[in-house]
């Protein structure tokens, strides 16, 4: 199907949704805090339940609190296209990260029917739990559980700065029912496309209304715990030297090389922590730990990188006649958006008369793990400055209504699809 069809989005009405979801907040404006379970957070999920039972949507929570709004379709057994991104939001962030996403999502939806459409298939926006890692650690949870990325086990292992169990904190916000049933099978959604800020200068910088995500970038991180042998500063002389700290030194160098290499422009490294035991001036360093953050959209790239990275960490421990052990945090897959929406999204911007460029995120979303269940796709706009996770992030309104225009026509394109 060629010429999409276009929607038009009332961009004040769609600003208004943000500012009023941004009144739910912990943190004066115009900060943005909504932590996972908070009181605020269970208050802006209701304002936002309200806004889509007046739309007319059908509402399902799941044992985690992961939110689907459905507009049902014309054949309510097919596999539904759905959408959407989070609600909630670091300590000192913006009004837009992540609730573009949902309240862009609602937007689509009432643009669809208010044009009269039914689609063939169900569209569903879904607000999804934590996918920031404020409160637990750990990103994504919602969307880890929904596609079997993560095992109920490990959320239930779980705590908070606090000390309070996953399933405890879950509990008192009232969400109930086993974490097994948040999982979703391959084949449950037919697509998933979500819309969100770039978080980057890109689109700005190069004056394009709309991006088109091709691939997402996923990361590894590893903790290194570098152990050598301290000693007096003065006395120890330095041929009989094994100074963890020298050693960290010459790894950290290493890993931006190894990044700086690799023959990928989308391979970035970056060691974030360093912690040099018994860290005293006329002390000699006997241990070091240093956290790494590796990331790249093609997997193999990555995972030659981290090969390269591996090898010189042998040899310089070697050399100087330390030890370093290796522990692996988390190792995502990076996900490659799917051929067919990306081809939706651009042919949407085109009907819509909006310039599109294709992109990869380097931040990862909800998407990663949906792409693990259902074809994906992501739609981008801009970030003014590039700015993200600050109290000055800012996309104008005509901008999130672009996106949201463009996600109704992507939508309505791919739930119109054949197949199962
Ligand atoms: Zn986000």
């Amino acid at each position: 199907m060629s010429g999409a069809r276009t929607f038009a989005i009332d961009a004040t009405r769609l600003d208004g949704w943000l500012r009023e979801l941004a009144r739910f907040s912990d943190a004066p404006a115009p900060a943005v805090e909504r932590v996972l379970y908070t009181p605020t957070d269970l208050a802006g999920r209701a304002f936002v339940r309200g806004l889509a039972e007046s739309l007319g949507l059908a509402v399902r929570v799941d044992a985690v609190g992961n939110t689907f709004f459905r507009l049902e379709g014309r054949e309510p057994a097919l596999a539904a296209v759905a959408t959407g991104s989070h609600l909630d939001a670091i300590p000192n962030a913006g009004r837009f990260d992540g609730t573009v996403g949902v309240l862009g999502g609602l937007a689509a939806l009432e643009a669809i029917r208010g044009a009269g459409i039914t689609p063939r298939r169900a569209i569903e926006v879904i607000a999804f739990t934590s996918e920031e890692p404020t409160r637990f650690g750990l990103g994504c949870v919602g969307s880890r559980l929904m596609s079997g990325a993560i095992a109920p086990e490990a959320v239930r292992a779980l705590r908070d700065a606090a000390g309070r169990p996953f399933e405890e904190v879950r509990a008192d916000a009232g969400f109930v029912g086993a974490l097994e049933e948040v999982r979703l099978p391959e084949g449950h959604y037919h697509a998933f496309v979500e819309l969100h800020v770039e978080q980057g200068p890109v689109l700005e910088r190069e004056g394009v209304a709309i991006g088109v995500v091709t691939a997402i970038a996923a990361p590894a991180s590893y903790v290194l715990e570098i152990e050598g042998e301290g000693g007096h500063a003065g006395a120890v002389l330095m041929p009989d030297r094994k100074d963890a700290l020298c050693a960290a030194a010459e790894i950290i160098l290493a890993v931006e090389d190894a990044a700086r290499t690799s023959g990928s422009d989308d391979t970035v490294a970056t060691v974030g922590v360093c912690r040099v035991f018994p860290g005293a001036i006329n002390g000699i360093a006997a241990r070091v730990h240093l956290e790494l953050d590796l990331r790249d959209t093609s997997l193999a790239a990555r995972e030659e990188a981290f090969a390269v990275m591996a090898a010189a960490i042998e040899r310089i421990a070697a050399a100087r006649r330390v030890r370093v052990s290796r522990r692996t945090i988390n190792e995502d897959p990076p996900a490659q958006a799917d051929a067919a929406i990306v081809a939706a999204v651009e042919a949407s911007a085109a009907a819509h008369g909006l310039t599109s460029r294709r992109m990869p995120s380097r931040a990862y979303h909800d998407a990663l793990f949906m792409a693990r269940i259902a074809p994906m796709g992501m739609v981008f706009v801009p970030s003014a400055r590039g700015v993200s996770h600050r109290p000055d992030e800012y996309t104008a309104p005509e901008d999130v209504a672009r996106g949201a225009a463009v996600l109704a026509g992507t939508l309505l394109k791919l739930a119109e699809d054949g197949d199962g």
